[in-house]
């Protein structure tokens, strides 16, 4: 079982290769979606698969060849799939939506967008056919150099990842934030400010004769800090072993 806090969010991504040629590229791109946290990977008539070339290069993600399912043509490998992208080094004329790795990311978010997605990648020598960018709902291209825009296939596979990772991340924090602990009531806030001012005042720090602005000073320290339940018990604890203290210490002297 996996820990990847991403890995909801991006086990609805399937990776295709269509037809690459060297299998290092294949070993090297399934390194590139482990880093990731991708895991689906489809081939479609590779030149040389399985090989030793290509397991190598994936070091530790072998697992992802291991799994990789091989088809004869692209709509194969994207039959069960509802949002196809398609990715180039060039843009080419008609079209559909034109993204690059991070306007894809936040497409995401749009019903059209839901369901399973398919990152087509090309072949090394000529990318993608013009029937097979027919195929895709969205054009993606990774915005590079104009003089010299064409990647490695791995690479654009790992920049494309690297992207929707970043964009799952925030998908997670936004998940977690209802769950981080709440900040206090204000009814609570005001019971703790009761119990510190005359806490303070019990040893002497505030003088309830000239008291200046401490009080307000401190409600807004503490309103910034915005202290959650465990934190406000902390607090009240601190103030409550003081008071005990200087009980005993009156019952001392
Ligand atoms: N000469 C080919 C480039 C092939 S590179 C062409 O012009 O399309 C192999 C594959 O890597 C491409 O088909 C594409 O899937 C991906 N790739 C390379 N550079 C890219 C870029 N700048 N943006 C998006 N994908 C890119």
């Amino acid at each position: 079982m996996s820990n990847d806090p991403c890995r909801h969010w991006l086990s609805r991504f399937r990776i295709v290769l269509v037809e690459p040629s060297h299998p290092g590229n294949i070993g090297a791109a399934a390194r590139a979606m482990k880093t990731m946290g991708f895991s689906e990977l489809v081939l479609v008539r590779p030149k040389q698969f399985p090989s030793a070339v290509a397991t190598e290069r994936a070091s530790s993600a072998d697992d992802i060849l291991q799994r990789a399912l091989v088809v004869d043509d692209v709509e194969h490998a994207i039959a069960d799939c509802h949002w196809i992208i398609g990715t180039s080094a060039r843009s080419r004329s008609l079209e559909p939506e034109q993204h690059s790795p991070r306007t894809l990311a936040s497409a995401l978010s749009h019903d059209y967008a839901k369901g399973r997605v398919a990152l087509v990648f090309g072949r090394e020598n000529n990318g993608l056919t013009n029937h097979e960018l027919e195929l895709c709902h969205a054009h993606l291209t990774i915005p590079t150099n104009p003089e010299y825009s064409s990647l490695n296939l791995a690479m654009a596979v790992q920049v494309v990842c690297y992207e929707l990772r970043q964009w799952a991340l925030e998908c997670t924090d936004k998940e977690w934030q209802p769950k981080r602990p709440k900040p206090v009531s204000s009814e609570e806030m005001q019971c703790f400010y009761a119990h510190l001012e005359s806490v303070l005042i019990q040893i002497g720090f505030l003088d309830p004769e000239k008291p200046r602005r401490l009080m307000p000073r401190l409600r807004l320290l503490f309103g910034r800090a915005a202290p959650d339940k465990v934190e406000m018990n902390i607090l009240r604890g601190m103030l409550t072993a003081v008071e005990k203290q200087l009980k005993r210490d009156r019952g001392g002297s």
